[in-house]
């Protein structure tokens, strides 16, 4: 599997569409400061079903949305996709292609789509589980991150060596058929307390 192509569309920097195609190996991004070259890496995130402002480096979730300069207006919407070749099947089930896009309008309103039908974030969240590639995985290391990790706390280190091993999949699976089964056994507990009462 690997990140085939990105499509940019008033996301920070970026108000055009642009289409940026990634080969097999290394690809290097370079520029003068401030010409956006980590707005690309923010971008993938984002798609991604990255949450956090912070680490979207800004303050609100509108601040990814093409902002204006003195000579272009605002946009009223940012969108990002990421095409990735799959044809190694390291997603089984979807196809040798997987596009994943995100949308947000000014207005709050947000979209998630896989393979271009809506979709909702869990789904991407769980498409991606335990292949690295997801908003929690490994593959985009940011500036600092090594020395985030060399410094973690051993718990928070054993969650990137889960990814990379393919268990935090399974143990989110667990974590949901608990939550499920909590839900069960309190309907069911309502349900007596009814019948007691018709009885
Ligand atoms: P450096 O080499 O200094 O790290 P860089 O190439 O990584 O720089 P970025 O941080 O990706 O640059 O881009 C910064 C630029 O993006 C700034 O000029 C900033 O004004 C612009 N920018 C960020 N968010 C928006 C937005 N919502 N609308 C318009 N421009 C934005």
């Amino acid at each position: 599997m690997y990140l085939k192509s990105l499509e940019i569309q008033g996301f920070k920097s970026f108000p055009d569409k642009i289409s940026l195609t990634f080969d097999k190996g290394l690809t290097a991004v370079v520029g003068p400061n401030g010409s956006g070259k980590s707005n690309i890496g923010d971008s993938v995130r984002w798609v991604l079903g990255e949450q956090s402002t912070k680490t979207l480096r800004g303050n609100k979730m509108e601040d990814v949305i093409f902002s204006g300069t003195v000579a272009r207006k605002p946009m009223g919407f940012a969108a990002v996709t990421l095409n990735i070749d799959n044809r190694d099947n390291t997603i089984p089930d979807i196809g040798d292609e997987i596009a994943v896009t995100r949308k947000l309008y000014r207005s709050g309103e947000s979209e998630y789509m896989i393979n271009g039908k809506p979709c909702r974030l869990k789904d991407i969240n769980e498409l991606f589980m335990d292949t690295g590639l997801g908003r929690d995985g490994y593959s985009i290391i940011g500036q600092g991150r090594i020395a985030e990790i060399v410094g973690a706390k051993s718990s928070e280190r054993r969650d990137i060596f889960e990814e990379a091993a393919g268990i935090s999949k399974f143990r989110y699976k667990k974590l949901e058929a608990e939550r499920k089964l909590t839900a069960a056994q309190e309907n069911l507990l309502r349900l007596t307390d009814i019948l007691t009462e018709l009885e």
